[in-house]
């Protein structure tokens, strides 16, 4: 065992030998990975072996495509057999909302580039005889999904990395990590000390007990999951025989199960509701190649549907039950990445679909760790997106509601109730005694609309417009037309202070940094020139600024921060989180109530738009910023939690002679859509560059040299090829949710080579590991390109919308060819709705406040 690498890898899953292929493909050659015992003896070994590219989040989905598609190239690097059978598969639906669910995925896949097909319950029985196709509405099929050997495919990421000149350490614990001066780790293990420059936790079922080595509690936990195999099955053998195909695999929603053949049998797997943790506190080290007893009660439910929509496998004999434990992060996707706050340890764990998500795991991670980025819109899998309320009671709760909820339809406007609340604000019983229905925004309980007084405040979850739709409509019309208040406790907040700061924030900021009292909007870059934050900063003092961000982004940005912040101590920087809380008043007649709660001026000529300034605001210390997301006149009042509900008993004290409301996110959500206002995370993301995302107005290319600045010059020069575009669409009863293609009648334009979104710059290899960007079809990537005169095409893609209130229309926005941004016209775009296509017109100037002339004052 060598004494001194650049990597170390602990853990021989198939995430791990994946890490550690695409590590030494990348060039990191002198790696090690090291494994307690032998390969797969976590969950990889019993898996079974199913893969496929859907995923509820599409830049999931483009890695698991990538995935799929890196098999081949494995086998023939490594010269070991994946024993992949690419069947293709089915998933059925049982009602029309479920319909709806694979329109939905459908739609999506159109502009991911995926083949799929909406097809009848008797095309699906032609496919899978076994079914009873009277218990089903539609069904959709999937020809990239398969399965393979878990052991042979983990076995073959070992071998390629091996012959790339990676190094493996079998039957060797790693007991302890610390870290020298210097940032490297030493690697304790069973047969001696590692020293490393960068350390991967690839435990998987060890996961946080690896984390809790360096004082991390990693939000995972592991299911028992089981799956049964029956005896060989003559209906399976004259199918293979007369057609000379294996059958496909089959996801049932309503059964909760998914089936495939296995050998000359039926293989049948259920995520049940009645599921069951595995040892929800520490994983024990003494745990091999063992499964667990199994517990055919606790999948009864199941089976009983299962039986019924799969008479053909009701009456064959079960050879053997598999019961064994596998990890889920709180939402069912991977953890991935650098951890906040520690220097050089890496995180891939909580891959509960190792054989689906393994290999663009292992890209993005070694992407990470050479390049410096992921190369990839990571966030749906990103470690940073949980916080510290993400507990191991948290966990627990959320990963058995996601469990027992794998094959349940997640509706747009659906809060989840586990493990909630988490985090509240002073006001949250106030909110609740006022009939607010709450939504999770990043752990903390946050008003979402208001019921009316005598109902009860809950949503009806659908995919069409719900029963909050007239209420927050109400919410709209009342700020817009006099005033509202709102809880913003749930933005993330940020001071940097230090003789440093300015220069500091001017590095990694696009926009000028304001004067003393002044206010600027400015988006941050990566070196890639692409949107990676898009913030609101003050300058409250000398050498003092305070930041608002996205709240859901706080540890992705305090990453980023902290990995550019001067080694010297000149800058400091501190995030809130809920130590600052905040409230917003808006509307025409925001600045008269403000006034009656200050002593000082605060007319539009003394408090400017876009000022900052601190103020008793009730008789509370608080900071304002004359600026809101409403887009309408008003205010952001900044105060500590303790003083919270003395300024919001004033705001509605003094507010009640304007008609004031209290108004809830959705209500936001409407009011920015009628300013063309982007969100952080939906129309801004880590694929799309400045001037894709139209915010020209805030990058400086000549104020000095910002990270990013090249490759931002570069896009502006070149001219984008993307345009962030706002629509009004002629929606029935449902308006667009994000992630719908937009269609174009276009005349003959070729629009070149536009890589549709989740992949840019990604490093592409050849079969024998070599670096190549020429090919697009190897990942997965597709363009748009040679469209026809007269046709119809997929040409873009719907980030977010709803419905503006005020204006009275849905809108939508969405990303299309820079080249038809500027169209107007009525007739040339459609957004798929629901498997509907309905007209929609680009919009440019905001429909409400064109002039921006209410929002100054
Ligand atoms: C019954 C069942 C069915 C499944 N079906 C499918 C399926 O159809 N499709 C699919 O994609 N996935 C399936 N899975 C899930 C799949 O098995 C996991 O996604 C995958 O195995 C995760 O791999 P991993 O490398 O992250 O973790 P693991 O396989 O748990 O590997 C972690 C490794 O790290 C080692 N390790 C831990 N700590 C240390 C340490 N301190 N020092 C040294 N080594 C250490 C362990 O010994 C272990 O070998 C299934 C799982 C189960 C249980």
């Amino acid at each position: 065992m060598k004494s001194h690498v650049k990597a170390v890898v602990i853990g021989g899953g198939v995430v791990g030998c994946s890490v550690l292929y695409h590590l030494a493909r990348s060039g990191w050659t002198d790696i090690m990975l090291i494994e307690r015992s032998e390969l797969t003896s976590g969950s990889s070994w019993h898996a079974a072996g199913g893969f496929h590219t859907l995923n509820g989040d599409p830049n999931v989905a483009k890695l698991q495509a990538y995935t799929v598609q890196l098999y081949k190239e494995l086998e023939e690097i490594s010269g070991q057999s994946c024993s992949l059978h690419l069947t293709g598969g089915v998933m059925l639906a049982d009602s029309p909302e479920r319909m709806d669910f694979l329109r939905l995925a459908h739609a999506k896949g159109r502009y991911l580039g995926m083949d799929t097909e909406l097809i009848t319950p008797s095309e699906a029985k032609a496919m899978f005889p076994l079914m009873d196709e009277s218990h089903f509405v539609g069904a959709m099929w999937d020809p990239v999904e398969g399965h393979l050997d878990p052991s042979g495919t983990t076995i073959a990421y070992s071998k390629a990395a091996k012959k790339l000149g990676a190094e493996i350490v079998l039957r060797n614990p790693v007991r302890e990590l610390t870290q020298e001066a210097d940032g490297t780790w030493n690697v304790i293990t069973e047969q001696g000390t590692v020293r490393a420059e960068h350390v991967v936790n690839c435990g998987g079922l060890w996961a946080r007990e690896v984390g809790r080595m360096v004082g991390v509690e990693l939000p995972v936990l592991a299911m028992e999951h089981m799956y049964l195999l029956t005896e060989p099955m003559p209906e399976v053998e004259a199918f293979n025989r007369e057609t000379g195909r294996e059958m496909v695999g089959v996801l049932d929603f309503k059964g909760e199960i998914y089936t495939r053949q296995e050998r000359n049998g039926i293989l049948l797997g259920t995520y049940e509701k009645a599921c069951k943790p595995w040892s929800p506190v520490n994983t024990p080290w003494d745990f091999g190649h063992e499964l667990l007893a199994p517990d055919l009660d606790r999948i009864a439910p199941s089976l009983e549907i299962g039986f019924k929509h799969f008479p053909g496998i009701a009456n064959a004999g079960i050879k053997q039950v598999i019961n064994g434990p596998f990890t889920f992060a709180p939402d069912g996707n991977p953890l991935v990445g650098p951890v906040q706050g520690l220097t050089n340890y890496w995180v891939a764990c909580g891959v509960m679909a190792g054989f689906s998500q393994g290999g663009g795991v292992g890209l993005a991670l070694s992407n990470w760790m050479v390049d410096g980025d992921p190369g990839f819109d990571v966030w749906g899998m990103d470690v940073a997106r949980f916080g510290e309320w993400a507990s191991l009671r948290y966990t627990n709760a959320k990963v058995r509601e996601n469990y027992s909820r794998r094959f349940s339809i997640r509706f747009p406007n659906e809060e989840l109730p586990a493990a909630r609340p988490a985090q509240t604000t002073p006001l949250y019983d106030t909110m609740v005694a006022q009939n607010a229905v709450m939504g999770d925004s990043w752990g903390l309980e946050t008003p979402l609309w208001f019921a009316p007084e005598g109902s009860e405040p809950r949503d009806i979850v659908s995919f069409h417009r719900s029963n909050d739709f007239e209420h927050v409509g109400n919410e709209v019309r009342a700020v817009r037309e006099r005033v509202g208040v709102t809880e913003i406790a749930n933005f993330a907040k940020y001071a940097v202070s230090g003789p440093a700061a300015e220069d500091f924030l001017n590095r990694l900021m696009t926009n000028r940094m304001p004067k003393t009292g002044r206010i600027v909007l400015t988006p941050m870059l990566n070196e890639f020139g692409k949107l990676i934050g898009d913030f609101t900063i003050a300058k409250t003092g000398d050498e003092c600024f305070m930041i608002w961000g996205s709240s859901a982004a706080q540890k992705y940005h305090m990453r980023w921060f902290e990995k550019h912040l001067p080694k010297d101590g000149s800058v400091r920087i501190h995030r809130y989180d809920q130590t600052l809380v905040g409230l917003s008043i808006a509307g025409p007649k925001s600045q008269a109530l403000l006034q009656k709660l200050v002593d000082v001026d605060v007319s539009s000529k003394a408090f400017r738009f876009m000022d900052f300034r601190e103020m008793a605001v009730g008789g509370a210390p608080c900071m304002v910023n004359r600026i809101t997301y409403t887009g309408d006149l008003g205010y952001e009042i900044w105060m500590e939690p303790a003083y919270e509900r003395l300024v919001y008993a004033a705001i509605k004290d003094a507010g009640a002679e304007f008609g004031i409301v209290d108004f809830g996110m959705r209500a936001l959500l409407s009011m920015r859509l009628e300013k063309n206002f982007p969100t952080w995370f939906r129309e801004l993301r880590p694929i799309y560059g400045p001037f894709e995302g139209g915010m020209e107005r805030f990058i400086k290319l000549e104020k000095n040299d910002f990270i990013g600045r090249e490759a931002a010059a570069r896009e502006h020069a070149d001219g984008p090829k993307l345009a962030r575009v706002s629509f009004l669409v002629d929606a029935l009863d449902a308006d667009v949710m994000g992630d719908e293609p937009i269609w174009a009648k276009v005349n003959g334009t070729d629009f070149g080579t536009i890589e549709k979104p989740h992949g840019y710059g990604a490093p592409r290899f050849d079969a024998a590991g070599k670096e190549t960007r020429s090919s697009e079809a190897d990942h997965g990537a597709s363009s748009v390109r040679g469209i026809h005169d007269g046709e119809w095409s997929v040409i873009g893609w719907v980030t977010s919308g709803g419905y503006a209130h005020f204006v009275g229309k849905s809108m939508a926005q969405g990303y299309v060819p820079a080249a038809l941004a500027n169209d107007e016209s009525e007739g040339l775009f459609e957004i798929e709705i629901l498997g509907q296509r309905r007209p929609a017109r680009i919009n440019i100037e905001p429909p409400f406040d064109p002039s921006g002339e209410k929002m100054r004052g």
